[in-house]
């Protein structure tokens, strides 16, 4: 038998973001989506609260929650804003997260304290105009001169990219794709406005331009021509996250609906009567099941080490469609309320959709899983 419930200290790491999340962030959200701005005093509470170096170990300045204590704070911070969720994740899971996978132990020591506490903010700078799915085609060059590498090229769709201080960039070296840290002010290295995005209007995504960006030879990050690997590695707990995120949004839009269909009445009666209502929310019911237990068990083979990219592209594949799912059916269940500005669900409609886009297109998470499976002759044990 194996047992699966979470220990005392998860359970009280939830209760510390929940309350955080259901009496700061949830009263906000709206106004956060509208303003396009997450508040400096909610990032620096963030921040206070460990969330931006949780899952580290304490001697990187962490608190050793893992990937399921890294996977409990998105799942609570989502049910009340995905795009605090996703500077979160931005800074966590992918921009630091590069460091702590490709790092030596001396550039571990030397930059995760700085992140993990929250004094500088991390992004992670993989995607270009012409790399996206294709990203081992990225275009930005390095060459060492001297004691310094130069970097020159252009990212795009960073989150995170306008503000960050630390800027973890894949760059092409005659040996490869390589990862290196450029700070943010070096000269030559110009993040671009915000985009205007259909939702997650909170955090903010630019481009990055490096134009003969000097960085110390020590800012290589790892070995050079290893950094794609580094990429891929960090990508699979990254998708954990984001399949959290989708749990927790799937959560917080059950219980909604689930409220609302109770209350309004039509044909006199609650809506939540009809058949076709009470199909939608089962099927939610079902999906969250389905998303949590995946999510949760591949976490916790993560932290053992066990985890493998078919099974995080697996999570983040149906963690996503799951919320498409949930989502349309919070709208429908909501009629035109739901289309109105006045309720958070076509916030959550339109922050929802980006899942099955980045960090990995679905369609690109089928290819991993189909790989692997075709590699293993459908044999998955
Ligand atoms: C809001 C936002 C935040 C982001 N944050 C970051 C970030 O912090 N850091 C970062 O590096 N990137 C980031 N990205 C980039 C994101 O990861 C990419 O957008 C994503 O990987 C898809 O790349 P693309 O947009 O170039 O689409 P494309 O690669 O052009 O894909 C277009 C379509 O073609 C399909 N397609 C492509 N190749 C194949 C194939 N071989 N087989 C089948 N179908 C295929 C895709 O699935 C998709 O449907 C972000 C993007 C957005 C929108």
């Amino acid at each position: 038998m194996i047992e699966f419930t979470f220990t005392e200290e998860q359970n009280m790491l939830r209760e510390m973001v929940r309350d955080f999340a259901n009496n700061e962030l949830k009263p906000i959200a709206a106004k956060i989506d509208e303003e396009e701005e997450i508040p400096e005093h909610i990032i620096r509470k963030v921040a206070e609260l460990g969330l931006l170096g949780a899952p580290y170990p304490v001697e990187y300045g962490g608190s050793g929650v893992g990937e399921v204590g890294y996977c409990i704070i998105q799942e609570e911070i989502s049910r009340a804003c995905l795009s605090t969720a996703t500077f979160i994740g931005a800074h966590v899971s992918i921009g630091t997260n590069a460091i702590y996978i490709g790092g030596s132990e001396e550039q571990k020591q030397k930059w995760l304290p700085i992140l993990t506490s929250g004094e500088k903010i991390a992004a992670f700078a993989l995607t270009e105009p012409s790399a996206g799915s294709d990203a081992f085609n990225l275009q930005t060059r390095a060459y060492l001169d001297g004691n310094e590498w130069v970097i020159n090229g252009q990212k795009l769709w960073i989150t995170n990219g306008p503000f960050a201080d630390v800027f973890s960039v894949f760059a092409r070296t005659n040996l490869g794709i390589s990862l290196f840290v450029v700070e943010k002010g070096t000269p030559g290295f110009t993040p671009g406005a915000p985009e205007k995005k259909m939702g997650l209007r909170g955090s903010k995504t630019s481009s990055l331009t490096f134009d003969n960006v000097r960085v110390p030879k020590d800012n290589l990050i790892g070995r050079d021509g290893k950094g794609f690997l580094t990429a891929m590695k960090t990508l699979d707990a990254g998708r954990l996250g984001l399949g959290a995120a989708c749990l927790g949004a799937c959560k917080e839009l059950l219980e909604i609906s689930t409220r609302y269909a109770k209350e309004r009445k039509q044909f006199g009666e609650p809506i939540a009567n009809f058949q076709a209502v009470q199909f939608m929310l089962a099927e939610m019911a079902a999906l969250i099941y389905e998303v949590e237990s995946i999510v949760y068990r591949t976490a916790w083979l993560y932290d053992r080490g066990e985890c493998t990219p078919r099974l995080s592209a697996i999570v983040k594949l149906v963690s996503s469609n799951a919320l498409d799912v949930c989502v349309d059916h919070a709208m429908q269940i909501h009629g035109g309320m739901g289309y109105s500005r006045e309720l958070p669900i076509e916030r959550y409609y339109r922050d929802s959709r980006i899942n099955r886009i980045f960090e990995g297109t679905s369609e690109i998470q089928k290819l991993v899983i189909a790989r692997d499976v075709i590699k293993r002759n459908g044999v998955l044990d």
